[in-house]
């Protein structure tokens, strides 16, 4: 393996509260007004366009911030006492937005205001844990320091955390925090396929299994099988919450209401981030677990996606199964898995040990020869063959 070190970066997402909101953003107002002040004076200066970030960084600092030798600059900051990393996120954000302006044919007219959230670089904010944070704010008069509470979320152990950053949602303060994560196998697919590999195929059913994941070796041989329930449950949290819907808008004399959907919409949202989460994390750790290097998933054109989504009822799991796949992809890696996908030809027709027809009772196959047993299974199986001869091919 090469020394070259892998990295993994997750947003924390935690809910923000102080005494001093009117400061936070107020400090969001003055930051936005900088932001807007470069912006300008970047489209005003055609000699900067060419310059790269950190050079165009550079040449405006000159053009408005008075150096050590205490000479006149043409463009002063009209603002006084801006701090340093403050004003380079507010710089680096308007030559974003000025190049993208410049850029593109469609915006005829340059953007005349800004509501960007902050990025808290080094000097604006310190002490931060996973329940507190001091943030440097501007109270309309100066910069000073408040503590403001995190809740929602925990910030892991032994992590490297970046520039946190202030999102200004309707009704509350956001603070996201990336989070570093050293990748301990970072290997590529070619690199692991010429160790002893072993694979964790996943595929998503509508019944009460939501998932069912196999361990094979690289002869494609199981050597465990995981079935995640919860299809059931998931299907009856569905049902209360239509029923309410439904109650809802009967009360209402069926006028629809866009604010009392909503409510429900989210509650709606959360219980499928939920199932999503849990189920996501609990393939990794089953991977995990097996020393899987590798999590394999049916691969489905988007039409044939798109099939398989119309013709499920809304409370089955398998709707859920994009948001699984999604999640899977960025835990695993954190993990040092790698997540691949591979033809579905033939997986669900065919027996995995002689290669014919099968036919299904419910859960359970029988081939014309007399092998029979679990069609996930066998199907996890022939899965894992395909993927093993494509990349035998591949590799070769
Ligand atoms: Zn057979």
């Amino acid at each position: 393996m090469s020394d070259k070190k892998y990295y993994s970066i997750v947003t924390k997402k935690f809910n923000l509260k102080t005494s001093h909101e009117e400061w936070l953003i107020e400090s969001q107002n003055i930051y936005n007004k900088v932001l807007y002040f470069y912006y300008c004076l970047f489209l005003d200066h055609p000699e900067i366009h060419g310059a790269s970030g950190q050079n165009a960084l550079r040449l405006m600092e000159q053009i408005t911030i008075v150096g050590r030798d205490k000479k006149p600059v043409s463009d002063p900051l009209p603002w006084k006492g801006i701090p340093l990393y403050f004003r380079r996120a507010a710089i680096n954000a308007a030559i974003a937005a000025a190049k993208s302006f410049l850029a593109r044919d469609i915006q005829e007219e340059p953007t005349s205001t800004f509501s960007s959230g902050v990025t808290l670089y080094k000097g604006m904010y310190r002490e931060l844990t996973s329940q507190s944070v001091q943030i440097k704010v501007y109270d309309g008069e100066e910069w000073r320091w408040i503590c403001c509470r995190l809740y929602g979320n925990i910030l892991p152990d032994n992590v490297l955390c970046m520039s946190p950053r202030l999102v200004f949602r309707e009704k509350r303060i956001e603070l996201h925090v990336p989070v570093k994560y050293q990748v301990q196998d970072g290997r590529t697919l070619k690199e692991r396929v010429q160790s002893d590999l072993k694979i964790c195929t996943v595929q998503f059913t509508g019944g009460n299994t939501i998932a069912v994941c196999c361990i094979l070796d690289t002869y494609a041989n199981v050597e465990k099988v995981l079935f995640i329930p919860g299809g059931r449950e998931y299907r009856h949290r569905c049902c209360m919450l239509w029923n309410k819907i439904e109650a809802s808008r009967k009360a209402r004399g069926n006028v629809r209401q866009d604010h009392a959907d909503w409510k429900y919409r989210q509650k709606w949202k959360h219980i499928n981030e939920d199932l999503a989460h849990q189920v996501s994390s609990r393939i990794v750790e089953f991977c995990c677990e097996n020393k899987g290097k590798v999590i394999l998933l049916p691969k489905y054109s988007r039409d044939y996606s798109h099939i398989i989504m119309g013709a499920v009822e809304s409370g089955s799991p398998i709707r859920v199964s994009y948001q699984i796949r999604r999640q899977l992809w960025y835990k695993a890696w954190k993990d040092g898995i790698l997540v691949v996908e591979t033809e579905v030809y033939g997986i669900g027709s065919k027996c995995a040990v002689c290669g014919e027809d099968i036919r299904k009772h419910g859960e359970l196959y029988k081939c014309v020869q007399g092998h029979q047993g679990n069609r996930w299974v066998n199907s996890s199986k022939n899965l894992g063959k395909n993927f093993l001869y494509k990349i035998g091919k591949q590799m070769r």
